[in-house]
């Protein structure tokens, strides 16, 4: 039998080793268009490859997947971020949890999760094959699979496709001729343009719990730590707000309202008994030296800034409305954001090949018999944390089945 995995990353090299474990005498094939393979496995995590994360729970694990929930909910069941953290470490790479739930190879460097998959691949005599692009792809009378690969046609029993995302619609179109729904591709986990100098020049600045709200939008907020960059604001609750919303910021063509809250830890109620409270308690202080927020001095200041308080004034005489524009301004800070960016940051798509058109138990096609798939080419994405690859090693783990 002869196994064809279009695709050298994540999911490919997954879904081919464990397609060589599984059946010895197959002849299996990584066939790979660029003259590298594993290449955002090394530039993912900052150099460090994000593994996966310590929610093992299938249920618990499939909740963070903005696309995708139901289909890896079981998935999951067949193997999960405990079974990856079992077969690295099985494979003498040791993998470590961060405090926020994210897992790394204890060396903190991808090469080692690289160089684990490429010796695998060298054990089970997998044919790797670089610069060789699959153009198209046909299923034959006797269901197996011919591959257009460059100007030659190879035929393969199954075919496990892992080409990963694509930015364009057109990128499906040799899977669309073959009857498959493709959900229309967006960009997925990006950061927000605002133009706001004020806010900017705050660059390298941030708060550990902020909360965004995408003003009507009702559904779309999210929790956590932000980070003011040179260009607007990034950060694990940008990114979740931009995965959640990947479509309807899409639609909205990424001109959109946002509400900052700063301090996420108080409702409204108990900020503002807080505020008055402390209002007493500071009474004769000036209020550019008193921030009871323990906010960063460069964000108290660009507070008072924007609520147009003057620096000298103390606690005391803060008028009622003054407050209450103190208490808007952590509570409900408001921006308008002007577009996308993926600078130097993880992003992935939304959208592919839909799952109504793939079995969630053998990720066979239902379209077109012995084709499977894996990896990020599916509907499939999930939020920062090592979920993206998580997906990605348990449909090649299942494709490979
Ligand atoms: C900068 C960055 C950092 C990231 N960091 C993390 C992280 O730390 N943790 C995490 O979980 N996720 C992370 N991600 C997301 C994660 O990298 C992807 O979800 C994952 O790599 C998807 O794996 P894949 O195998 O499906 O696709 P890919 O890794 O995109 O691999 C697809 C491969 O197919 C090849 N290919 C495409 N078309 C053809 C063709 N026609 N013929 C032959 N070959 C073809 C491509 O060249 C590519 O090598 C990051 C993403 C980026 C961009």
């Amino acid at each position: 039998m002869k196994i064809g995995v279009i695709g050298g990353g994540a999911a490919g090299f997954f879904a081919a080793i464990h397609s060589a474990e599984n059946n010895p005498d197959a002849e299996v094939h990584i066939i790979e268009k660029t003259s590298k393979v594993l290449g955002k496995v090394k530039i993912s995590g900052g150099g460090r490859c994000n593994v996966t994360n310590v929610i093992f729970q299938p249920v618990q694990l499939s909740k963070h997947y903005p696309r995708g929930e139901k289909f890896l909910k079981k998935a999951f069941g067949h193997f999960n971020s405990q079974d990856t953290v079992k077969w690295f470490e099985d494979r003498g790479v040791k993998i470590k949890a961060e405090e926020d739930g994210r897992m790394f190879p204890d060396t903190d460097d991808s090469q080692t999760i690289i160089d684990c998959l490429m010796n695998e691949v060298r054990r089970l005599g997998i044919n790797l094959r670089y610069s060789t692009n699959v153009k198209s792809l046909t299923s034959l009378e006797d269901e197996s699979i011919g591959l257009e690969i460059e100007d030659n046609q190879e035929v393969f029993q199954k075919v496990i496709v892992c080409t990963g995302g694509q930015p364009k619609i057109d990128g499906f179109n040799w899977l669309k001729s073959l009857g498959h729904k493709i959900e229309n591709p967006v960009p997925s986990l990006f950061t927000f343009k605002i133009n706001h100098k004020p806010l900017t020049s705050l660059m390298g600045l941030s708060v550990p719990n902020a909360k965004i709200r995408v003003i009507g939008e009702k559904k779309l907020q999210e929790e956590g730590p932000l980070l003011i960059t040179h260009w607007g604001i990034s950060g694990p609750v940008v990114l979740r707000t931009s995965a959640w919303g990947a479509r309807i910021l899409s639609d909205k063509n990424y001109q959109f309202s946002i509400l900052v809250s700063w301090l996420n830890d108080y409702t409204e109620e108990e900020l503002r008994q807080y505020v008055y409270e402390q209002k007493e308690v500071l009474k004769k202080k000036q209020i550019k030296n008193k921030n009871p927020f323990q906010l960063p001095q460069r964000l108290w200041d660009y507070c008072l800034q924007r609520i147009e308080v003057p620096e000298t004034k103390l606690w005391l005489d803060l008028s009622k409305k003054e407050l209450n524009k103190l208490i808007n301004f952590l509570l409900s800070d408001q921006y308008d954001v002007v577009g996308q960016t993926k600078f130097k940051e993880e992003f992935v798509t939304c959208g592919g090949v839909s799952l109504t058109d793939i079995d969630v138990k053998t990720m066979e096609s239902k379209k077109v018999k012995n084709l499977h798939f894996a990896g990020e080419i599916m509907d499939v994405d999930g939020i920062t944390g090592g979920f993206n690859f998580q997906a990605a090693w348990t449909t090649g783990f299942i494709a490979s089945k």
